[in-house]
């Protein structure tokens, strides 16, 4: 029997950043991955002629020691792109994330003075929660009531199919960072308390929260997961795709997998998962009811994503658009044209839609029939394409792609990792550690797990690791 220094299950950014690192031992590595292809979530479809990802992957870290190192990594070449991004409320398209003066000229004169009052006296006269427990306090707390019902609410619900009050605020913090937030929300109330209307205009750069630069590269973002790859076949690596996980047993720290029909076994020193937790746990035979209990509370939301392929240049000059209208099938909208010029042909543009479900839910029921043409009948209503334009479609629909932060998730979570993570088990991922997060911090996890071992750090399991920079 084949024996691996480590074994690691499935081939996304994270298992493949730490395959990356540890290729500069001599240690043996073993990555075994489900689909025929390499990049998990940030993989890319080639169609046709077309290159898309799900929905659309920028590579964007605060980490300059970790955008140093992907910069540096072999043949990748990426663009530099200054983000653009609107979401279409009031019938209108405003810049998005989170510009107030943009929404406050969008709206009613009344839903301005609501709101500006109510942002300006939550400022003022409410002492913040310190420690907000949902989504809509953490929210509440830098933008007032009336902010979060117009703001907030209609995008969250829609995404989620949960009220914000119900999603831990856990996931917020991981999506922007409260220091930079903060500025932003000290900038909007100076110019609001001192009627400074002269930078309400669409183009103030300087008020989005991420300053707005990214990396993309030029071929879709599987060059970066290639890239990744590459480097680590340098050391000892073997990879098998294609293959089903059949078992793993703990004891004996062996693992069995089928591959064309042909059952393998194999014995590992170490073994690192960041397939989904519930996947996982069904594979390993120690069982237990109490994290069973756990795993049944902690879901994942799937996506549909439909790609409209259009006879047409280019649509528009954005990187994303949001839709919170909930009339609208669709939660956000991206043409990878925009990203880079070869990801279409000549004369031709490709938009990928994303609409989030609940595993069985109505809208998980619809035929991809049904749900193309409500895409097509949506855009075309408001005004985004001319239904005619349409020459081809494509639907996939990907499961466990967005962890659920409910508002007991972080317990039950600790639970289950400890359960897990014991004689040399060690979660890792978005999926594998059920955290909400971009692929660069999933890229930050692979590097320090490996670091871990490379040191022979004491304590190896990156569960309370928190990242150098939360990207967002
Ligand atoms: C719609 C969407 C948009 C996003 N946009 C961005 C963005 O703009 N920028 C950004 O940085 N990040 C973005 N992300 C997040 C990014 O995709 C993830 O953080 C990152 O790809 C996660 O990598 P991972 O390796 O941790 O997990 P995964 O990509 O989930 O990797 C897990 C791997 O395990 C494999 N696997 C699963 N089950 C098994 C099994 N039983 N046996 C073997 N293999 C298995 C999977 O096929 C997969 O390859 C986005 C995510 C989504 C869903």
């Amino acid at each position: 029997m084949k024996k691996f220094d480590y074994i690691i299950l499935g081939a996304g950014v994270a298992g493949l950043s730490f395959c990356k690192r540890i290729s500069e031992t001599s240690e043996s590595m073993l990555l075994l991955e489900k689909e025929d292809t390499v990049g998990g979530l940030a993989r890319s479809i080639y169609y046709k002629g077309f290159i898309m990802d799900f929905c659309a992957h920028r590579f964007h870290t605060g980490n300059q020691n970790l955008l140093n190192e992907i910069l540096a990594l072999d043949g990748l070449e990426m663009t530099k792109h200054m983000k653009k991004s609107r979401i279409y409320m009031f019938k209108k398209y405003l810049r998005y994330p989170f510009e107030l003066q943009n929404l406050f000229r969008a709206m009613s004169f009344l839903q301005f003075i609501k709101s500006s009052l109510s942002f300006a006296f939550n400022k003022i006269f409410i002492k913040p929660n310190p420690s907000p427990v949902s989504y809509k306090q953490w929210f509440e707390k830098y933008y007032g009531k009336e902010l979060y019902k117009i703001m907030c609410y209609p995008y969250t619900s829609k995404i989620w199919k949960m009220d914000p009050s119900q999603i831990s605020a856990d996931w917020a913090d991981q999506r922007f960072q409260g220091e930079k937030m903060s500025k932003l929300v000290r900038r909007v109330i100076k110019k609001i308390l001192t009627f400074d209307f002269s930078n309400f205009n669409l183009d103030d750069e300087s008020l989005i929260p991420d300053g707005g630069e990214f990396y993309y590269p030029d071929n879709g973002f599987q060059e970066l997961v290639n890239s990744l790859l590459r480097t680590s076949k340098k050391g000892n690596l073997s990879l098998e795709t294609s293959i089903s996980i059949v078992s793993v047993s703990k004891t004996n720290k062996t693992l069995v997998f089928k591959k064309n029909n042909k059952i393998q076994k194999v014995k590992y020193k170490n073994l690192i998962s960041t397939i989904p937790l519930h996947n996982f746990y069904f594979l390993q035979e120690k069982k237990s009811r109490e994290v069973e209990e756990n795993l049944s509370k902690l879901k994942y939301l799937d996506i549909i994503f439909v790609y409209l392929f259009l006879d047409v240049k280019q649509v528009s000059n954005d990187h994303w658009l949001y839709f919170p209208d909930k009339d609208i099938i669709f939660n956000r909208s991206v043409e990878f044209t925009t990203w880079s010029k070869k990801m279409s042909p000549n004369g031709k543009t490709c938009l990928c839609f994303d609409i989030t479900v609940k595993r069985d839910s109505l809208l998980d029921k619809y035929n991809n029939r049904e749900i193309i043409s409500r895409v097509i009948k949506d855009a075309d209503r408001i005004g985004y394409i001319q239904k005619n334009s349409v020459f081809d479609t494509k639907i996939i629909r990907l499961n466990n792609a967005y962890p659920i932060y409910t508002l007991d998730y972080k317990n039950r979570l600790v639970n289950i990792v400890k359960h897990l993570e014991t004689e040399d088990v060690y979660l890792l991922g978005r999926t594998g550690i059920f955290r909400y997060n971009n692929s660069d911090n999933s890229i930050e996890m692979g590097f320090k797990l490996a670091d871990n071992f490379i040191k022979k750090e004491k304590i190896k399991s990156i569960l309370d690791y928190s990242f150098k920079e939360v990207s967002y």
